[in-house]
């Protein structure tokens, strides 16, 4: 199979209905990443999807959904503050987990009887979403484990030969996947931080925690135990405070004749001395740039060394904890 990159227009919408309709799979951009799609009330459909990514089959997917989408057909409202943050944040990069109703098949939520549902913010996620009117699982379209996509090239070359179409919106804007929220209790748990933030949610319902990083966490989100995000070049963290130590293994990889590159925002850039991928300054800057340049990275170096970030904003809690996943930790004497 060769896999086609087609823009979004009345041709391309045609056809992705006609494959999603026969229980294949199509990549779709969004305003966070670009997903895998397939019809979520499809076993066989649902299957491809974790077949295509080499998803662990414990690991929930998330169901898209067009802004006219009767959400009543799949979850129960359990709270009145869940109307409050629909009106607030969907269509965005808010994920509910709901109490669901048996309506899409069980392989999308692993049995669990809670269901994830989104409202995507882009435009031509939204057209295919309406021509479609089916809810869609999509996870993010790369294979498990790798960085995520934000072009339709990244989800190419990840999945070329395994899906027959790609739709092509453009590069992501808010490049980090949306946050996942537990609206089941009477206060909203959120399960994966992202670009709606807890003082966002906090200023629509009043109160919102994070959930609790004890084993428990595997439990309520289970995408959140499995190693994510990482370029398939070598990697190594460093905190904001490490900068000589960071650039002595810069120096030392050059020496070896390696080809180490850094990895870090605007502010400490003019504190190293070497290549450097420049994330940006602000917290929505940095997180609509991460993966596109972890990507670049794991092209042109054997190494990258990152930096931790620090803006200021509450949005750093997300692209720190993609971060953190997809680069490791240094430790002091390490052989890289
Ligand atoms: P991904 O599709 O890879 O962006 O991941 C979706 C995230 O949502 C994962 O962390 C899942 O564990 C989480 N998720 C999906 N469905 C549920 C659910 N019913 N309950 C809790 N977490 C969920
Ligand atoms: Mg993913």
């Amino acid at each position: 199979m060769n896999t086609k990159i087609l823009k979004i227009n009345d041709n391309s919408l045609k056809l992705a209905k006609a494959l999603i309709e026969n229980g294949e799979l199509v990549a779709i951009p969004t305003e966070t990443v670009y997903g895998l799609g397939g019809l979520a009330t499809s076993t066989e459909a649902v299957n491809k999807i974790f077949q295509a990514k080499g998803r662990p089959n414990d690991n929930p997917l998330i169901v898209h959904v067009h802004k006219n989408y009767d959400l009543s057909k799949l979850v129960f409202v359990d709270h009145d503050y869940v109307y409050n943050l629909i009106d607030a944040f969907m269509p965005g990069p808010l994920t509910l987990v709901m109490r669901h109703k048996g309506y899409v098949s069980q392989a999308v939520t692993c049995g669990l009887d809670t269901l994830a549902v989104r409202i995507p913010d882009h435009q031509g996620c939204q057209d295919f979403l309406k021509y479609v009117d089916l809810p869609i699982a999509a996870p993010s379209a790369n294979v498990s484990k790798h960085t995520s996509p934000v072009t339709a090239e990244h989800v190419y070359n990840d999945l070329n030969g395994k899906i027959e179409v790609i739709l092509d919106g453009g590069k992501c804007s808010g490049g980090i996947e949306s946050t996942v929220l537990d609206v089941t209790k009477p206060v909203p748990v959120i399960l994966r931080s992202g670009l709606v933030t807890a003082e966002m949610i906090k200023r629509v319902v009043g109160a919102c925690e994070y959930v609790q990083n004890a084993g428990d966490d595997v439990v309520r989100s289970p995408g959140m135990k499995y190693v994510h995000y990482t370029p398939k070049c070598k990697t190594a963290l460093f905190e904001r405070n490490e900068l000589p130590l960071a650039q002595e293994l810069y120096d030392k990889l050059t020496q070896k004749g390696q080809v180490p590159v850094f990895l870090c925002d605007d502010k400490v850039s003019h504190k190293l001395c070497g290549e450097k991928l420049l994330l940006g300054v602000s917290g929505e800057e940095i997180a609509s740039n991460l993966y596109e340049k972890l990507l670049e990275g794991e092209k042109i170096a054997d190494c990258l060394i990152a930096i931790k970030i620090d803006t200021g904003s509450e949005i750093d809690i997300g692209v720190m904890n993609r971060l953190s996943k997809a680069c490791k930790p240094y430790e002091k004497g390490e052989e890289i």
